[in-house]
């Protein structure tokens, strides 16, 4: 699939993606006009639209390509991600931002932070703006004013030809705070608490079951198909304060779902669990007709998902 492949974000991107970036952030509707062509990195990382109507100069393959993602709900989803994601993000107009980073990208005090600094990622802006930060209840060497010579100010003069740069760590602060706490590496997060996965040997059709909320990997790792477009997925994070580190046991436990006329009207599901033999844990389970509010369907999938569910909470 030529989406999968241009969202491949790692270092074996096609070349075609990035000649592809710069068509899609070329032809843009003429609602699009006030956002800059410098921080134009990814649509589907920013919140800018690219166009997608036939009268306009996009070529047909990617036109082909954004309608073909549009159809199966192609876009970014997921509970929590880890530290390099979120840093590796565009800052300009970042897709999860509160609208107001759109206003801060075009005024010129962001000049400096786009010409001068050349800074385009999340974790950029972090590391500008850290100076600023308290770390364990000290201050970094550095003061807050403009004529301030500390380490990072003179690096900064230096690399950059900034000339304010306290004044460019506030606007990289302020930057960084229009991002909800999901997407805002500064912030806590369920990787914080997740340990190291458990590297278990697994036995022959053993799953060891994946706890982490965390989605890992690089930028490509973020994308999901057949999302709900009705639904919009939440900001908020889980933070779990789990320290699951040394004292795991590993538990092995058989689940199977089933389903009699499965796909018919009259369909009924059951679930097993077996830990052992004459286990008081050991269950069979009838699929509920509703749950929450919501009529479940009777099928093998759900039986399956109940018996999962339902182990992990015994
Ligand atoms: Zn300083
Ligand atoms: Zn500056
Ligand atoms: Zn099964």
């Amino acid at each position: 699939m030529w989406l999968k492949r241009y969202l491949a974000f790692g270092p074996n991107r096609p070349l075609w993606a990035f000649v592809a970036d710069a068509l899609l952030a070329n032809n843009t509707p003429a609602s699009e006009s006030n956002v800059p062509m410098d921080i134009r990195t990814n649509c589907y990382l920013q919140s800018w639209t690219t166009s997608t109507s036939t009268r306009s100069s996009q070529p047909t393959d990617l036109l082909k390509m954004i309608k073909t993602g549009q159809k199966y709900g192609v876009r970014i989803e997921g509970l929590a991600f880890d530290w390099n994601i979120l840093r590796d993000m565009p800052i300009w107009h970042h897709i999860s931002a509160d609208p107001k980073i759109r206003r801060l990208t075009n005024s010129s005090a962001s000049n400096c932070l786009r010409f001068k600094h050349n800074l385009q990622t999340v974790g950029e802006a972090e590391d500008l703006a850290a100076p600023l930060i308290r770390v364990n209840g000290v201050q970094s060497q550095h003061r807050f004013n403009g004529h301030c010579e500390c380490r990072d100010c003179t690096e900064i003069r230096e690399l950059t030809d900034c000339e304010h740069p306290h004044h460019c760590m506030l606007r990289a602060e302020e930057l960084l705070d229009t991002l909800p706490p999901k997407w805002d590496p500064r912030a806590e997060k369920p990787e914080d608490y997740e340990g190291n996965y458990p590297n278990f040997s697994r036995r022959q059709e053993e799953n060891i079951f994946d706890y982490r909320l965390t989605t890992t990997g690089d930028l490509s790792d973020l994308f999901r198909v057949f999302t709900d477009k009705n639904h919009t997925p939440v900001n908020e994070t889980f933070v779990r304060r789990v320290q699951p580190e040394g004292n795991e046991e590993l538990i092995a436990v058989a689940t199977d779902g089933s389903c009699m006329n499965n796909g018919q009207d009259t369909a009924i599901a059951g679930a097993g669990i077996y830990f052992a033999k004459d286990d008081l844990r050991d269950k069979s389970l009838k699929l509920p007709q509703m749950a929450g509010g919501t009529k479940l369907t009777q099928s093998n999938q759900a039986a399956e998902l109940l018996a999962v569910k339902t182990q992990g909470h015994p």
